[in-house]
């Protein structure tokens, strides 16, 4: 990190991230004055050599250059952050590891790089890491450099200093954009717009506004935008009444998007690129094994925008895509047993995420619930059309089990049960799915290891 030689800089929040800035800064010569409530994370900083101190107490701000939030900790809603608010009523800005990221990117010393690498940030409700696994797989298959950091993998702070022609993929989520105070990639992608962790964003206004900041005025040289949701279709209008037309590549799964402009989309599984009215690649995604799904579409069509913008050709992306595995627990394929596919799609931890996995798959024995978030679930019913049986987990099983009108379901609770009733009943053709439409928090620490459990309990009920 750059820009803070001789300084003193905040950190607040001792997590991967937190950490990762904490030494990000001490290579820059600053040094970091680290907090975390949890004692056991202070004392992980205090043995690699940190110092730690009560942001809360009086005059804590002083001496202080920026104070460096994770994005873990909440810090406008449901309330302001105590610890935010005091270095602001200090004068103190407050920024995070994506701004850092940003501002020393942006600078020439950067390790006396003269040409600067292309950044890659990818923002939207659900997709992001799929799509930003999948721009990396299909660079690093075409053996572009190519590195992948942000909510996926690593943090920015940890990849190696970047060279020209090198390609870095940022995944962000909305509360990394909302905080950063420089966001200046090269390419950025909007996947899609759905309601999520709106608490944290005060309404759907607040979530949308906090993704859009990636594409403000003097943002991206080109940005990738899914125009299928309302906000999408208004971002990428305003954005290309700014600019020259093909700043602009509209994506979508829904419409024929042959216009003047650049678009690519995916009708019945053929995906189409059309430039200036003229169809310019295609890529038939029914033959794609490890992309299954219209969501799965979406992303496809995003990675592929973004490969074509970094001068790739359609058919070095189509061999990308034949050779993307998938992401563990979005979509995956973990058992075939008696002729049953047994699917994992535990980061499926909102309801449109879980309606998109309930159309990518036929004759579902359908394995949801967990912790509701705002909105209910009612919508899911709608979505089941392929649902022979629902089996409810999670400790508001019951509650969840009533809102699925028209859906047979069962309230089993624990996932074990859940795969043993699904496991037992299950015919031939049938695919069973972890597809929960709910946080894992009320039963586990985390959707993988959600996932991790139906994927032990299928093995153990059906080996
Ligand atoms: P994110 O990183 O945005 O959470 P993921 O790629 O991890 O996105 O996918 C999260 C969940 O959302 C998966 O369970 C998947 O079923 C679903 N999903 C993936 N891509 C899309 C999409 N384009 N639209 C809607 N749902 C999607």
């Amino acid at each position: 990190v750059r820009g803070f030689e001789n300084h003193k800089v905040a950190v607040l929040g001792l997590g991967r991230s937190g950490m990762a800035t904490a030494r990000a800064l001490h290579e820059g010569k600053a040094t970091a004055i680290c907090w975390d409530d949890n004692p056991e994370a202070r004392a992980r900083a205090e043995e690699e050599g940190f110092v730690c101190a009560n942001l809360m107490t009086q005059g804590a701000f002083e001496d202080i250059s920026a104070l460096i939030v994770s994005p873990g900790i909440p810090h406008l809603y449901p309330g302001p952050n105590p610890v935010v608010t005091a270095a602001l009523n200090a004068g103190v800005p407050v920024d995070n590891d994506i701004g850092l990221f940003f501002r020393s990117f942006a600078t020439p010393e950067w390790d006396n790089l003269e040409v600067m690498p292309k950044v890659v940030a990818v923002t939207g409700s659900n997709g992001k890491s799929t799509t930003s696994a999948l721009i990396h797989h299909v660079l690093e298959h075409a053996q572009r450099p190519t590195q992948l950091a942000g909510n996926i993998g690593r943090g920015v702070l940890d990849i190696e200093p970047a060279v020209d022609g090198d390609v870095v993929v940022l995944e962000l989520s909305s509360y990394q954009t909302e905080l950063a105070r420089s966001l200046t990639p090269d390419i950025a992608v909007f996947t899609n717009l759905s309601p999520d962790h709106l608490d944290r964003h005060g309404g759907m206004g607040g979530y949308f506004a906090a993704k859009r900041r990636l594409f403000a005025e003097g943002g991206p040289d080109r940005a990738v935008i899914g125009i299928d949701e309302a906000e999408g279709a208004f971002l990428a209008g305003q954005l290309s009444m700014a600019a020259a037309d093909d700043r602009v590549i509209r994506v979508s799964v829904d419409q024929k998007l042959s216009g003047p402009g650049w678009n690519v989309f995916a009708k019945k599984g053929f995906l189409s690129e059309y430039r200036k009215g003229r169809q310019a690649g295609s890529i038939d995604l029914r033959a794609i094994k490890g992309l299954p799904g219209v969501h799965n579409h979406q992303n496809a069509c995003a990675a592929y925008a973004v490969c074509r913008t970094l001068g790739l050709a359609p058919r070095v992306i189509e061999a990308g895509f034949q050779s993307f595995g998938g992401l563990p627990h979005r979509s995956q394929i973990v058992a075939e047993a008696d002729g049953v596919t047994y699917v994992n799609d535990s980061k499926a931890t909102n309801v449109d995420a879980a309606k998109m996995a309930l159309g990518a798959f036929k004759r579902i024995r359908w394995i949801c619930g967990g912790l509701e978030k705002e909105g209910g679930v009612g919508d899911l019913a709608e979505a089941a059309g392929e649902v022979v049986k629902a089996y409810v987990i999670g400790r508001e099983a019951a509650g969840f089990a009533m809102q699925l009108k028209g859906v047979e379901a069962e309230v089993c609770t624990t996932m074990q049960d859940a795969v043993a009733r699904a496991v037992a009943e299950a015919e031939e053709g049938d695919t069973v799915l972890l597809a929960p439409a709910a946080a894992s928090f009320d039963q586990y620490d985390s959707f993988e290891k959600r996932g991790e459990d139906f994927m032990a309990e299928v093995a153990a009920q059906t080996g």
